[in-house]
């Protein structure tokens, strides 16, 4: 597999690491039909060194080999799903908590990073001119600023193209594949290390196409050029998965909004999804020193204000959870490993024990896929194989009938019947697991 090939196999995620291996300079990020941003390579683009640095390559190191490069050392504990960490934990940041999308953490742990000086800079995803886009950022009194989750497809090209010749230290945030791409830059440029000595990991569901955000938009009424897309308008009076999508239409100014609950499974079904995370085997972003999510489990989802789920890696990013105890910056209970896998469920079970069919489903139609790790591919049951071929089938059809309609409502009544027959097909799966334990059955 060369870089060309992940790129035809729908298996890049647009982090953009390999631009910048590229010696003669050719390389650049273009959106695909899909809706994703990917590379487009020149005639004489060095593949070679550009397939080096790429999180879905063949024969790439993979997420156990490095952490136990980055992390091992500096973490007490090892789970074989959460990968090295140091403690785990549930809550929010006082101050970050209502403008934030979970529970604030993230934008606590860039503040302090600022603060302190551990780094200089801050390379994370935030607003310019009503869209979203990695940007540096280095002024920790507008902090919110940077605040809030962005589905959108997003690329750190500039990072990479910018790091050497800038001034000082810089913390990332990133999804599971895009701090894989940076510890593979700084396994290769160990000077990246001290560059960029700190990671803060999104953990990630899967990366949407920007289709997503026009197909939510209309769902909200808004049917033409729209912008400040918010994706996590929440209902402090309700519990945490009852919030609102909204957005601006350009034109009238006027503000759109839809309840999310009202759409269906945005996430389940794997709706506007990249083909790649279904070959993602890390949930959590293992790589991290610090991995954020949102704590969907009792009781922390019956807070509308949200509350993350933190998973720290390594003593520098304990150190700033426990110092915002002391002062009373930060609410959270410590958590037990059980606790943390429960609050990822849905995506553990996609993830993992759905891999095996999935790798088998792509071999059997000469796919090409990343290899795996070997501890996820397992085999499951007639019903629940038969469930990730729908969602696979549910996930393609999704971006190839907003291509062809652009229409929500063309879209929906086109997306109807496999959405129908996967729900299905989940009910009945949920209703003999439900049976099985019961009365002790193994499946
Ligand atoms: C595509 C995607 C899928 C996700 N899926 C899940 C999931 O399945 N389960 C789960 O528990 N959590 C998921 N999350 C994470 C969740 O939405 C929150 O981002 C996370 O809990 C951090 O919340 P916070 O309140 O601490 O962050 P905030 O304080 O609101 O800060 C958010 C931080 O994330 C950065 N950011 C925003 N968008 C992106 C992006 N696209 N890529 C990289 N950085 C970004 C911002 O710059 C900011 O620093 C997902 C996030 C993304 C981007």
């Amino acid at each position: 597999m060369n870089i060309e090939s992940v790129i035809k196999n729908n298996l890049c995620t647009g982090c953009g690491a390999c631009i910048s291996e590229d010696e003669n300079k050719q390389a650049k990020m273009i959106w695909d039909e899909n809706g994703f941003l990917v590379p487009q390579l020149g005639v004489n683009s060095t593949q070679e060194k550009m397939i080096s640095v790429c999180p879905f390559a063949p024969e790439q190191k993979n997420e156990d080999e490095l952490g136990e490069l980055f992390l091992k050392d500096r973490t007490e504990n090892y789970n074989s799903k959460l990968g090295y960490y140091t403690n785990l934990y549930a809550g929010y940041a006082k101050q970050f908590r209502e403008t934030s999308s979970s529970g604030g953490i993230a934008t606590y742990v860039f503040k302090r990073l600022l603060e302190e000086k551990i780094v200089d800079h801050l390379f994370i995803v935030k607003e310019k001119n009503g869209e979203y886009s990695y940007q540096f950022f280095s002024n920790f009194q507008d902090i919110t600023k940077i605040s809030k989750t962005r589905y959108v497809p997003v690329t750190m090209v500039e990072l990479f193209e910018k790091i050497s010749t800038t001034d000082g230290k810089v913390a990332v945030s990133g999804v599971a594949c895009f701090v894989k791409a940076i510890r593979l830059k700084q396994y290769y440029y160990p000077e990246l290390k001290e560059k960029i000595p700190f990671v803060v990991g999104i953990i990630c569901g899967g990366l949407k196409s920007k289709y997503y955000t026009d197909f939510l938009a209309q769902s909200a009424g808004c049917f033409s050029d729209y912008q400040n897309a918010e994706y996590r308008v929440k209902n402090k009076e309700s519990f945490a998965l009852d919030y609102k999508f909204s957005c601006v239409e350009k034109n009238t100014n006027k503000i759109h909004m839809v309840e999310m609950k009202t759409l269906g499974d945005m996430w389940g079904t794997g709706l506007f999804k990249s083909n790649a995370c279904d070959f993602c085997d890390d949930v959590v972003t293992e790589l991290a020193d610090i991995s954020l999510g949102d704590a969907w489990i009792d009781p922390y989802d019956k807070s509308g204000l949200g509350n993350s789920i933190v998973i720290t890696r390594s003593l520098l990013a304990d150190k700033i959870i426990k110092s915002g105890l002391v002062e009373c910056d930060l609410v959270l209970d410590e958590l037990l490993e059980s606790k943390v896998l429960q609050s990822q469920q849905g995506s553990f079970n996609h993830r993992h024990n759905g891999l095996k069919v999935r790798v088998e489903l792509a071999s059997s139609n000469e796919k090409l896929f990343p290899p795996k790790r070997n501890k996820f591919l397992i085999d499951q049951g007639f019903l629940l194989n038969q469930i990730q071929v729908l969602r696979a089938k549910t996930r393609g059809n999704s971006l190839s009938f907003w291509k062809a309609t652009q229409n929500v409502s063309l879209f929906n009544k086109r997306m109807k019947s496999s959405l129908v027959k996967l729900k299905i097909y989940t009910l009945i799966n949920r209703y003999l697991t439900k049976y099985s334990t019961k009365k002790g059955v193994k499946k």
